[in-house]
């Protein structure tokens, strides 16, 4: 969204993105981490920054439900919401980019639209797309904070894969498949694209 005052001028600043990056010794990027709940993107990012840090790299994880209670606390989960939602972390996820660092963003974002949106604001070089594919029942028999039990006791309404739809990426950079592989076997894959694209050198 941009602002249409034209009493609001944009700043160019001389420290920039590439400044930041060759201090940090890195090439900034997203990898947004899409899938159904308890599909496993939190796993996998938070073990992915644990290596990434203990290779020296800055990176910085957002993640769906810590962003919903601060940023995103206003939103809730209608169609409208969700692409908000999306609209404000996928803003975000260009400022820590600017800076330099690698973001690790975990959100179901079932929406193609939604992820369009993301890829189109980062630009293709810096957003990769990382799914989380494991299947429904899988992710409902994992239910790791019992929201499935809910949703499908009608508690929890517009919930994704019961009464919400998701729309699998066609063409994600990585695919993750953690229904047959382990976490570690699943990062391990990551951090293999990011070595082999130039991303951590
Ligand atoms: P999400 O963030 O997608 O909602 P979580 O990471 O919170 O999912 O939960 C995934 C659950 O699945 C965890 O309990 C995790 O231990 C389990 N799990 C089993 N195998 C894997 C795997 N290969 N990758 C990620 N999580 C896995």
């Amino acid at each position: 969204m941009q602002n249409n005052s034209s009493d609001i001028v944009w700043h160019s600043h001389q420290v920039d993105k590439a400044a930041r990056a060759k201090l940090k010794k890195q090439k900034p990027c997203v990898l947004w981490f899409t899938g159904l709940s308890g599909s496993g993107k939190s796993t996998i990012a938070n073990l992915l920054e644990q290596q990434l840090q203990g290779q020296a790299k800055h990176s910085y994880l957002l993640d769906g439900d810590n962003i919903r209670h601060g940023l995103c606390g206003d939103l809730g989960f209608s169609d409208r919401d969700r692409v908000e939602n999306i609209r404000r972390i996928s803003e975000l996820c260009k400022l820590f980019v600017d800076a330099g660092e690698i973001v690790l963003a975990a959100f179901i974002s079932p929406f193609r639209t939604d992820r369009a949106f993301a890829r189109s604001l980062l630009g293709n070089q810096e957003f990769i797309e990382v799914f989380v594919d494991a299947p429904l029942a899988v992710c409902e028999e994992r239910d790791p904070k019992g929201l499935y039990k809910k949703a499908r006791r009608g508690e929890i309404h517009k919930f994704t894969g019961i009464d919400s739809d998701y729309q699998a990426p066609s063409d994600p950079e990585i695919r993750i498949d953690t229904a047959s592989n382990d976490p570690q076997a699943c990062v391990a894959q990551i951090l293999d694209f990011l070595n082999s694209n130039g991303f951590l050198e």
